[in-house]
């Protein structure tokens, strides 16, 4: 289909081609067919007329001989009254003729029919008109027809005919004399002709070319006296001999029909079919001119054509629905492929196609790249639709702001939340306007199903040529400029080359990170935790990264680069690998058993094989399973809890517990902590640095303790630095320690001895 569809045009041609090729084969075979219909009708004719002159000629010979012979054989005949009666009756009988008469053999005519006078009358073998004929006549076993003339008295054209009466030594005694009625005799005969006036029919005498009869004599009453046709004849003769090498006597002695065209007089073309009658000496002659078969044929030519054109004009029609159709869909799929469903904005592949011309119209513009801060969080709390939705409406701004605020801007879903702006402000000034004003036009809250929604932004700008020359490098500074951005979120960065050593370490980090595990650049410290008397409970290990170029990284840098970029379970494996191999050690070093909390990040929890593997290294360690405490945070909430839950409370049954980190730092609600298996809570650094000269941070880790305890947790203080802020912690109820103020994170060996020397 797909083939017919791309050479559909070819198809067409094809058809016509073909189209045309059978209406000319049909249109000739037509030609040849209606020339052969005419042919063979007018050879029809021509025998059928031949015929019956030949039968008209025959009979009246036959009546000639009886009535000669009973004028010689009666006596009574030698009387002119009774002869005269009895040629009368026998002109009554035969209207055809108009006369009779008989004569001798010295040509005197002895009796005549009653309206002429035999007397009167010259004598046929002296008259220049009928001595030819007479002579003929007895000379001849046949009757004799003489030429075609006017017959003054009777003011009609009449043929003589003539038959010699001989007695048994062939000599002649007389000769019987007729007059035919030209009219009469020939006219009846053009009635079988389907159309008298398409056709000439002439009967033309063989012996001196003189026509006997001539069907449109009327418009030419001099052609009777005129030979003309013997030459005609001669013609015919030769054309007869040329094309079917028939010769005139053959001609003559088989009496054939033959037909064939024939330029005539005046140069037309005409068809001729001929026959001759050898008994009268007759030619019968039909002619028809070649533009009547014409015209016969171009009624059906034409009839051709019109279908010819009409089914041609049809596919030609139905090609054109169908090219339209298809330009149509083509149309519709460039439209699908190059623009985005959601949005209906186009899409990365349609900047592709299509910066071209801004880059080579070579006037300055701006690219702005935008990017929605923590969408993942939006789409994760409040599902897709909602998150589309916003998307939708975060288009729809940008489109309406642009559209009264600048000139031709060219607008891209560029992905999931991030959008590309092309425009041409580069001036500063303006630039900063146009985006401050954007910026809280697409800050201002979303209202989504009734539901009003909080969402920034953040945008990295940058500028051609200033910034780069091609898309690729015009995108990356739009980029780097968006990373810093994204750092402080919701605000607006426009490229700067400093900015590049930033973004250039972050992804130089990343590619170090990649080579760490192997290269064995990771390690794990243990900060000691202590119960509210002071005495050792247990330890957080601690990630720690050295590379022998960026130095010691801190894990609060990579881990988020380990977890964007897909590194954290094989990361995660080896923090809790090392941690339980390592406490395991200590533990039968020191044969005792105490807590290990590992920091356990989301993407480490969402993990399938995390709770398979974290079993199997327990199993491998044969580390006690009850002192082992997982550090999860807040945002893991965010997640799936239907996913969560269940984990963590599985999790719960096998006797390992659960630590809630950095807790008052996250979006996590009162209510789903209720719900939730936890067995501590951290309170994170953040309020104890300020518990020592601020109230509110007193109140709100007095009501976080508060909350903790009336969920039955242990209350953990992280980053305890001093003794006043471990007094005013206890004060207040927290029953776990852990901080600098007791130790910082110490390698395996250093932790060994710290616990050595504090027992
Ligand atoms: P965190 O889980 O809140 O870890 C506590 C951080 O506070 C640690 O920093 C620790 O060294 C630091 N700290 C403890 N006591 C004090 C104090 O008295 N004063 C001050 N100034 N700092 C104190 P660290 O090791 O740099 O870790 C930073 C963050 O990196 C951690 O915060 C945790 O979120 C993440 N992290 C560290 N190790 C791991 C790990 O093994 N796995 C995961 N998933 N995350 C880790
Ligand atoms: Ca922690
Ligand atoms: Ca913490």
């Amino acid at each position: 289909m797909a083939i017919v569809k791309k050479n559909i045009w070819l198809i067409f041609y094809i058809f016509l081609l073909i189209s045309i090729v059978f209406f000319m084969t049909v249109s000739y075979f037509k030609w040849l067919n209606t020339y052969d219909e005419h042919t063979s009708a007018q050879e029809n004719h021509v025998n059928l007329i031949a015929t019956s002159t030949h039968a008209l000629f025959a009979t009246h010979e036959l009546l000639l001989d009886i009535m000669g012979r009973r004028f010689i054989e009666d006596e009574t005949y030698k009387n002119n009254i009774p002869a005269t009666k009895a040629l009368d009756k026998l002109l009554k009988l035969n209207p055809a003729i108009f006369a009779f008469g008989f004569a001798a053999a010295d040509g005197q005519l002895l009796h005549l029919t009653s309206h002429s006078d035999a007397s009167k009358l010259p004598n046929l073998k002296d008259h220049p008109q009928s001595k030819d004929s007479f002579l003929e006549t007895l000379e001849s076993n046949h009757m004799v027809i003489g030429r075609t003339y006017f017959f003054n008295p009777l003011q009609e054209w009449v043929i003589p005919i003539r038959r010699a009466i001989r007695d048994d030594n062939n000599t002649v005694l007389a000769v019987m004399t007729g007059g035919l009625r030209l009219q009469d005799a020939f006219e009846p005969l053009l009635k079988s002709l389907n159309d008298a006036q398409l056709h000439v029919l002439s009967i033309v005498r063989d012996s001196d070319g003189y026509p006997q009869y001539q069907s449109n004599y009327n418009s030419n009453k001099t052609i009777y006296t005129e030979p003309s046709s013997r030459f005609l004849i001669q013609k015919y003769e030769e054309l007869i001999y040329k094309t079917s090498s028939i010769s005139p006597q053959t001609l003559r002695e088989k009496e054939l029909i033959v037909s064939f065209l024939s330029p005539s007089h005046n140069q037309e073309k005409i068809l001729i079919s001929l026959k001759y009658d050898y008994t009268y000496r007759l030619w019968t002659i039909i002619e028809t001119r070649y533009s009547v078969i014409l015209e016969a044929f171009f009624e059906s030519f034409l009839l051709y054509l019109s279908i010819f054109i009409t089914t041609c004009l049809a596919f030609l029609f139905l090609i054109r629905i169908v090219v339209k159709a298809e330009k149509k869909r083509e149309a519709e799929l460039l439209f699908q492929a190059t623009h985005d469903t959601l949005t209906h904005l186009p899409n990365r592949l349609f900047l592709q196609q299509n910066i071209h011309q801004w880059l080579k119209a070579n006037k300055p513009f701006s690219i702005l790249y935008i990017d929605v801060d923590d969408f993942k969080n939006i789409n994760d709390s409040f599902g897709h639709v909602i998150g589309d939705s916003l998307l939708i409406e975060l288009a729809r701004r940008i489109k309406a702001y642009f559209i009264t605020h600048a000139a031709n801007p060219f607008i891209i879903r560029y992905g999931g939340d991030e959008f590309v702006v092309f425009l041409h402000v580069t001036e500063p000034n303006e630039l900063r306007q146009t985006l401050d004003t954007l910026h809280a036009l697409l800050n201002k809250e979303y209202i989504i199903n009734e539901m009003r929604l909080l969402a920034s932004v953040s945008m990295g700008v940058a500028k051609f040529p200033e910034h780069g020359k091609e898309l690729d490098t015009l995108l990356r500074a739009a980029d780097i400029a968006m990373f810093a951005s994204k750092k402080t979120k919701n605000s607006i960065h426009i490229f700067e080359a400093t900015m590049e050593e930033a973004y250039l370490k972050n992804v130089y980090i990343e590619q170090e990170l990649r080579k760490a595990l192997q290269n064995k650049e990771l390690s794990m410290v243990y900060q000691p935790q202590v119960d509210k008397d002071g005495r050792f409970y247990g330890v957080e290990s601690l990630v720690r990264w050295n590379n022998s170029k960026l130095g010691n990284v801190p894990p609060d840098k990579f881990i988020p680069i380990a977890e964007a970029t897909g590194q954290m379970p094989s990361l995660g494996r080896f923090i809790v690998e090392t941690s339980l191999e390592e406490m395991r050690s200590i533990h039968t070093t020191l044969g005792t058993c105490f807590h290990t909390s590992i920091n356990i990040s989301i993407k480490q929890f969402l993990d399938v094989s995390f709770l398979e593997h974290l079993l199997r290294t327990i199993e491998q360690t044969s580390i006690c399973r009850v002192a082992i405490t997982l550090e999860v945070t807040e945002n893991l909430f965010i997640e799936d809890v239907d996913y969560i839950l269940p984990l963590l409370n599985e999790i719960r049954a096998l006797d390992i517990e659960i630590s809630m980190d950095d807790f008052g730092t996250g979006y996590s609600s009162l209510s789903i902590l209720r719900k939730l298996p936890i067995n501590e809570l951290k309170i994170d650094k953040s309020f104890v640095d300020e518990l020592s000269h601020d109230e509110t941070a007193q109140t709100m880790v007095q009501n976080i303790i508060a909350i903790g305890k009336n969920l039955g947790m242990h209350i953990l203080a992280e980053g305890v630095e001093t003794l006043e802020e471990k007094e005013i912690l206890t004060q207040l109820g927290c029953d776990r320690f852990q901080g600098y103020y007791f130790s910082k994170p110490l390698t395996k060996e250093d932790l060994l001895k710290f616990l050595k020397t504090s027992s």
